[in-house]
């Protein structure tokens, strides 16, 4: 259920930068560039865990940045688990605010969740963030394996997803100071009733 994106115009929001840190989510975009291009998303045996076609999309977007004047390095992401911007570790996070510190403009590839993690992860630098790409729909495919070990996507329709109201606040997975208050009367009426 990889997420899917059109792209936005990087190159006229970075008008003003000297230098950019691209942070690219490496699942649902890239699962996006591949499908669109009609090209497999993971060649095992010859690219392992990059996708050819997301590769090529990100070198396309620093040459573009290079030809306005903007230095770019890609923060990548080798490992699997540090795939998903939507699940990153402090430890991540913090490396990634240490590398923000040396370029004025951050680049985010992927959803608005990628979006949140990339801006608490910056947090206290002056980036400016950019999102690279604007969430359109859910991919709906059926996976296939190629020969000799491709992945694919097939028959791929992108199913809309409207967007969130504007002004609306993510939602806090916390209990509030109320619920947790209910909680604790109800297990005291609980405990009081079993003696
Ligand atoms: S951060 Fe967004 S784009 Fe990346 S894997 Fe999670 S849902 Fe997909």
């Amino acid at each position: 259920m990889p997420l899917h994106f059109e792209d936005l115009d990087v190159i006229s929001a970075t008008r003003d930068s000297r230098s950019a840190l691209i942070v690219p989510c490496n699942m649902c975009p890239a699962a996006t560039v591949a499908d669109r291009e009609n090209k497999p998303f993971l060649r095992l045996f010859k690219d392992f865990l990059k996708s050819a076609p997301f590769e090529k999309y990100i070198s396309t977007l620093q040459n573009r940045l290079r030809e306005q004047g903007v230095r770019s390095k890609v923060f990548k992401s080798h490992l699997p688990h540090q795939w998903f911007l939507c699940m990153w570790t402090a430890a991540r996070q913090r490396k990634l605010q240490k590398h923000a510190r040396q370029y004025d403009t951050v680049i985010v590839l992927g959803c608005e969740s990628a979006t949140r993690t990339v801006r608490d992860s910056i947090g206290s630098t002056n980036c400016k963030l950019i999102e690279g790409m604007e969430t359109t729909g859910i991919i709906n495919t059926k996976l296939s394996l190629q020969f000799p070990c491709d992945i694919c996507f097939k028959d791929s329709k992108v199913i809309p997803i409207s967007p969130p109201e504007k002004g609306a606040q993510p939602t806090n997975t916390e209990p509030s100071s109320t619920t947790v208050a209910n909680i604790k009367r109800s297990v005291s009426r609980l405990i009081q009733a079993t003696h």
